[in-house]
């Protein structure tokens, strides 16, 4: 029987994700992923927003992102355009780069990093007991993992056999998508009627002076809303010429389908991240509209959220209710995602009082302090994880600062790149963290600058941060380490010999 520490059902985005942080931290894992290869068909996600442009600059990684795709403002409510690039990061902007991009180089750092991906095997049920899970594979192969974490997105498998609920709300828009080619000349660009929204553009395009311009060839990407929300099962070419001559008179001649998919604004989400031994992350723990971009960001960050604190504990430095806090983090981040989609998908309803009502927000939403709160909301930037009173630092972002240490300058984001916690000491060195100092890099520096917050603004400058594998601060100074020692035991496990909480 082959065994691994982790095993992950699904090697999309969240997966891939997952899979590098725990092969940082050392762990066994192996990814299961039921396509043949890592090819996408189809477009889904466009790009990334700037919080997991940030996650991926602290692995090192983000440059092969930005180095394939266009940088732009793409931050936006209800498609009111919101601009971030007076946001206090290094990274103020989003990337537009298309979903099997991303899924690429993420998988090229996962296999760089070592990681099996068994392709074309799908994972079709599972057992678990005290000790580990039996995973049940297609080809009948034996598995069994200590932990298995389902990133199987929205349809989850794992979800389902483990009985968790996905309440929430059933759909009231459905949307065909497709590549095809054309034999006619369509109406290109974006529609919006009684029905809802629709577009036909060219696939390929480029971002000119924040435009996004399309070639004059190659295939057609077509978006359209559906008439009927009883439809079900895999989508036909006939489907998609149906709704398209429901909305333009005509089919345009579609022929030749590469990809055709449905998606609707189904809004659910898990009531729990965890059954024992198996966890949810990214759309197997989430679904909703696409409106805003974030379910990719969402999932990612997920992974980048429970990966350290999975590989605690399965390497045994902390106890398992650590992976507790991975629901009470991210259940309440992707709970706000799902509300932002339902206000968006309301506000784009064709209806010229909801025209009047989004024309009101946008008005709102042009004024700065409002601005700010959308943008930092969309661009992830405002996430704020409920860990005490405190600093405002506490439980929010690290900003990549530009530190100057004995070695020289040094950024903040480059500390992160193993997914290592580090103890930041600003002040008088001094600081005692010798039970935890295997666990923890201290690294002594000095930074001259200002402590900007996104909304925030300025907040007061500490004397030592601790920083999680995450970017998230654990603990703020103020010139004593009051408070320090318990935020070691709680974000990097008791010391040893102590007794494990
Ligand atoms: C039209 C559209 C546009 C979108 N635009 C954006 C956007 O601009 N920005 C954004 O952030 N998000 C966007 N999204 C959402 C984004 O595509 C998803 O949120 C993202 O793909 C979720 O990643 P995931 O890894 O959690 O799940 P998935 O991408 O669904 O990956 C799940 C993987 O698990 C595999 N799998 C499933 N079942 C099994 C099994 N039993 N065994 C083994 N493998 C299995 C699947 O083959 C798949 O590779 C869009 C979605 C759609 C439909």
């Amino acid at each position: 029987m082959t065994e691994h520490a982790v095993v992950i059902a699904g090697g999309g985005p969240t997966g891939l994700m997952l899979a590098g942080e725990l092969a940082l931290a050392g762990v066994d894992v192996a990814i299961v992923e039921q396509r043949p290869s890592q090819d996408l068909a189809g477009s889904r996600a466009g790009g990334l927003h700037s919080r997991t442009i940030e996650v991926l600059d602290q692995r090192g990684i983000a440059d092969r992102f930005l180095s394939e795709g266009q940088v732009a403002q793409v931050a936006g409510f209800a498609w009111i355009p919101l601009d971030i690039s007076d946001f206090p990061t290094r990274h103020n902007y989003g990337l537009g780069l298309r979903q099997n991009h991303i899924e690429r180089i993420l998988a090229d750092w996962v296999v760089e990093l070592g990681v099996p991906i068994s392709y074309g095997r799908e994972v079709t049920g599972f057992a678990q007991d005290d000790t580990g899970v039996d995973v049940e594979l297609s080809d009948g192969e034996p598995l069994r993992a200590h932990y298995l974490v389902g990133c199987d997105g929205g349809r989850s498998l794992i979800r389902r056999a483990a009985g968790i609920e996905f309440p929430g709300w059933d759909p009231t828009i459905s949307n065909l998508i497709a590549e095809v080619e054309l034999t006619e000349e369509p109406e290109w660009g974006t529609r919006r009627d009684a029905l809802g929204v629709h577009a036909l553009g060219r696939l390929e395009y480029e971002i000119r002076d924040g435009e996004v311009v399309y070639m004059d060839r190659g295939p057609v990407g077509v978006m359209v809303t559906e008439q009927h929300l009883d439809r079900t099962g895999e989508p036909t070419l006939r489907d998609l010429s149906d709704a398209l001559i429901a909305v333009y008179g005509t089919d345009y001649g579609i022929h030749s389908p590469t990809w055709i998919s449905r998606f609707t604004d189904m809004t659910r989400q898990a009531a729990s991240y965890r059954d024992r031994r198996v966890l949810l992350a990214g759309d197997a723990a989430h679904v909703h509209y696409p409106v805003g971009g974030q379910g990719l960001n969402i999932g990612v960050q997920d992974a980048v959220n429970l990966g350290w604190k999975l590989a605690q504990v399965v390497n045994g430095t902390s106890p398992d209710s650590l992976l507790d806090t991975y629901q009470a983090e991210r259940h309440p981040v992707a709970a706000r995602v799902l509300q932002n989609t339902m206000a968006q998908t309301a506000l784009l309803r064709p209806d010229a009082r909801v025209d009047a009502l989004r024309d009101a927000v946008s008005e709102l939403l042009s004024l700065d302090e409002p601005r700010r709160r959308f943008a930092a909301m969309m661009s992830g930037l405002d996430i704020h994880y409920e860990l005490g009173e405190g600093h405002a630092l506490l439980g929010r972002r690290m900003p990549d600062l530009d530190l100057v240490t004995a070695d020289g300058p040094l950024r903040v984001f480059t500390l992160l790149h193993d997914a290592r916690p580090v103890l930041l000491d600003l002040g008088e060195p001094g600081l005692d963290i010798t039970p935890w100092a295997d666990r923890v890099q201290l690294v002594d520096a000095e930074y001259a600058g200002s402590w900007e917050l996104p909304i925030l603004g300025p907040v007061t400058a500490p004397t030592a941060v601790l920083i999680r594998p995450d970017g998230y601060v654990g603990w703020v100074g103020d010139g004593t380490d009051l408070g320090l020692p318990d935020a070691l035991n709680a974000w990097l496990g008791p010391p040893l010999g102590s007794a494990r909480g």
